[in-house]
């Protein structure tokens, strides 16, 4: 089966990280995969929530913050504080992409110290979530070397890198990296985060006025696996020509 932009059902999309984009931010990328794309900018500030002190917590805290820019998609999207709120969905997302994120980091060798992860995205076209996780995965490598090379911090807190891939049931059939016309037509819509080893971090599935059976719940975690190995890859690729220090 030929996919719209003539993918096979096992392909991601063309996938392109831009480092350093934002010179302020401790580590920062304009991820792109295919005409999606996000910015994840890390920040660290030298402080750690009220609530770890009253609580006697050690070690650091990581959070992230998620936004569509108001042209990232084809008709205007109001920004959040023009409505006053944040709204559920950007709420649901930012969540995600910091449990994702802490589920590899070690928030004791951090230290005393709150690491940002904004992910803003440039341009919508299906799985900006999954997006903004790899490419915050790359941004908080980025920032690690930066802590490194300060001496701020002895060794890196990140155990490994991550990414997410969405993976779906269009047409009856199984297929990874959906764009927006796929996702529009999914009756399956999956997104998968797991660790360069093939751990996962976590797993959203729903049918959207469908059902799916545990086969096809089979096909889309493999092709979403295969999916995460190419999204490390790439990865690991940028980290290597930067000679950025990675997890090892
Ligand atoms: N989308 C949009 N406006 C919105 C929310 C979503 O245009 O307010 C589009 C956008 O292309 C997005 C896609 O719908 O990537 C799928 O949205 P979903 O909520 O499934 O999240 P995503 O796949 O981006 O993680």
């Amino acid at each position: 089966m030929q996919r719209s932009d003539g993918r096979a059902l096992d392909q991601i999309r063309a996938i392109n990280f831009e480092l350093n984009i934002a010179p302020h931010a401790s580590g920062s990328v304009l991820v792109a995969m295919g005409n999606t794309r996000v910015i994840c900018g890390v920040t660290i500030e030298e402080i750690v929530p009220r609530w770890m002190k009253d609580q006697g917590v050690t070690g650091g805290w990581l959070t992230a913050e998620y936004s569509m820019l108001p042209y990232s998609t084809t008709t205007r999207k109001q920004r959040d504080i023009a409505k006053g709120r944040l709204d559920g969905r950007s709420s649901e997302i930012q969540r995600l992409i910091g449990r994702s994120l802490r589920s590899v980091i070690d928030l004791e060798k951090l230290g005393p110290r709150t690491m940002w992860i904004d992910c803003d995205v440039l341009q919508a076209d299906g799985g900006t979530r999954t997006a903004a996780i790899t490419g915050a995965s790359l941004a908080v490598t980025v920032a690690w070397k930066k802590l490194l090379e300060e001496k701020k911090i002895a060794s890196s807190p990140m155990r490994k890198l991550i990414a997410a891939v969405s993976a779906g049931i269009v047409d009856g059939n199984a297929m990874v990296d959906l764009n927006y016309e796929e996702d529009k037509a999914a009756a399956v819509d999956l997104n998968l985060v797991a660790t360069e080893d093939g751990e996962f971090v976590e797993i959203q599935g729903s049918g959207e006025e469908a059902t799916f059976t545990q086969g096809q719940l089979g096909e889309m975690l493999a092709l979403g696996h295969k999916g995460i190995r190419d999204l490390i890859a790439a990865q690991r690729n940028t980290i290597a020509l930067l000679t950025v220090t990675a997890p090892t």
